[in-house]
């Protein structure tokens, strides 16, 4: 764990030009900073999008997590539209996302054997084999393209390569960010901001309350020039020597989810979405060094096993582990409410529901920070418990989370409203003109009980 300084100095107040004057600054170009920018400037407002990277998407591109997932509840019901579509049609047409069709979504050996390795399972239910749903395995460069396209067309003002630093508070209201550059300090005022850091970074910035939480870490990988035909006919013909063989390699890398390699779209190229490594905090310098240097030792030793041992992985090479360090989940927010893991696992409906994912509703309250205004929050940093987080944080709903954000956003200022004012109701409403599920309309299976609606 991360040494705690004893030392400190005093850094001199300096003059910080102002580089942009926007109704709405978007801190965070991962899966909801991009859906909140996209959704803001459609619906009529200025936005400047700030990236610490060189890239547009977090954790879906530079971090390599290259299945969306999330996205149906029960019955195959698809309940993260809107833009989270967009995005998959166009990484569709750029050869850039695999899905199964809808006829295919079954529970029985014959789509197990198809689609399971493309990582289209619903791993929440037991018993083999698991039901084929619809989720997308998709590639990462796909998806740093279409997210640059998105914004450039959106006319969103994108500034790449600025790290943010500071919120800027008068009175209880944020107004802008600093940032740093390579050319110093710089300054955005904004009307709104939205944090999408993932990591709260803004909102405990500007005096919101939160949680320190912490989860897994994982330094995500790729395999190339993987036989993956061979792979998988050795698996099916073989399960019990396959089984060990996997056993053994789920050993080496040391943490695993139930399949320690998936297919993506380019051929030969899998997808290792482990080791999963514990006990670091993913905002501390130090710890975050220890889990790349730790993932990286795990990385190879699991790919000389699987070279000398696994058919179809005889000439797999390393190609590459990914640029960003793994993080799920620190500090969390403690807003207008706090969804607990009740609240997800009984699937429980919440009148001002502005977004959902598989079969839980996130309420407009926890995206709002409690006594700060023109701030809200989209993405995987929510105000949610710890354990409530690890089952709802997933690409897709932070994507919804993100364009009901800039839906918000929108109607405050149109409205002249606090964020807090805003109805929800006219969210649902314009999330639902957007194509976007706002989840304002239950599902069978939801627990709606007027005594708990907002
Ligand atoms: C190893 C791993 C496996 C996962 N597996 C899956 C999966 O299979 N399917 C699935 O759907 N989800 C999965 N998830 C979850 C999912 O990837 C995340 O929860 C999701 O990406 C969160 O999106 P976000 O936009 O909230 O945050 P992030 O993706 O973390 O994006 C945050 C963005 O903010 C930027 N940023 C952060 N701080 C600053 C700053 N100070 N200044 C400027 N920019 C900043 C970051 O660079 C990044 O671009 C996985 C996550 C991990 C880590």
């Amino acid at each position: 764990m991360a040494e705690q300084t004893k030392e400190y100095v005093l850094s001199s107040s300096q003059q910080i030009p102002v580089v942009a004057s926007t109704d709405v600054v978007v801190i965070g170009a991962g899966p909801a900073g991009l859906t909140a920018a996209v959704s803001a400037a459609r619906n009529g407002c200025s936005v400047t999008l700030l990236e610490r990277y060189h890239h547009l998407g977090g954790m879906a591109s530079g971090g390599m997590v290259l299945v969306l997932d999330d996205m149906v509840n029960e019955g195959n019901e698809i309940v993260t539209t809107g833009i989270v579509n967009e995005f998959v049609d166009r990484m569709v047409k750029q050869d850039g996302a695999v899905f199964p069709p809808r006829e295919e979504c079954l529970t029985n050996w014959d789509m197990w054997q198809k689609w399971s390795r493309w990582g289209c399972i619903d791993f929440h239910k037991t018993g083999m084999p698991q039901p084929i749903i619809h989720a997308v395995a998709f590639d990462p460069d796909a998806w740093k393209r279409v997210s640059l396209d998105l914004v450039v067309e959106a006319g969103v003002n994108l500034r790449l390569h600025s790290w943010f630093s500071e919120a800027l508070v008068e009175n209880g209201k944020v107004t802008g960010v600093i940032c740093q550059t390579k050319l110093g300090r710089q300054a955005i005022r904004a009307d709104m901001v939205i944090d999408a850091t993932g990591d709260l970074d803004v909102a405990s910035s500007a005096g919101a309350s939160f949680i320190n939480g912490q989860y897994i870490v994982t330094t995500v990988f790729r395999l190339m020039d993987v036989d993956t035909d061979k792979a998988e006919a050795y698996e099916y013909a073989n399960p019990e020597a396959y089984k060990k063989l996997d056993r053994e390699a789920r050993r080496r890398i040391g943490g695993a989810w139930g399949m320690w390699w998936l297919k993506t779209p380019l051929p030969g190229v899998v997808w290792c979405n482990c080791p999963h490594m514990s006990g670091y905090d993913g905002l501390s310098p130090e710890d975050m060094l220890g889990a790349e240097i730790e993932g990286r030792e795990r990385m190879m030793n699991l790919l000389h096993f699987a070279r000398e041992n696994i058919p179809g992985f005889e000439n797999a090479r390393m190609l590459g582990a990914a640029e960003q360090l793994g993080i799920r989940q620190t500090r969390l927010l403690k807003g207008e409410y706090v969804v607990t893991k009740k609240d997800v696992a009984s699937r429980r409906h919440f009148a001002d529901s502005v977004c959902r994912g598989r079969d839980y509703y996130t309420p407009y309250r926890a995206l709002l920070p409690k006594g700060i205004d023109n701030l809200i929050v989209a993405g995987r940093h929510y105000s949610v418990d710890s354990d409530a987080q690890k089952l709802s944080r997933e690409i897709p709903p932070c994507m919804s989370q993100g364009e009901a954000a800039g839906v918000a956003v929108a109607l405050a200022l149109n409205s002249n409203k606090a964020l807090r004012d805003v109805d929800a109701k006219l969210i649902q409403k314009q999330m639902r003109a957007q194509g976007a599920d706002p989840g304002d309309i239950p599902s069978a299976n939801a627990l709606v009980e007027d005594a708990i609606s907002a």
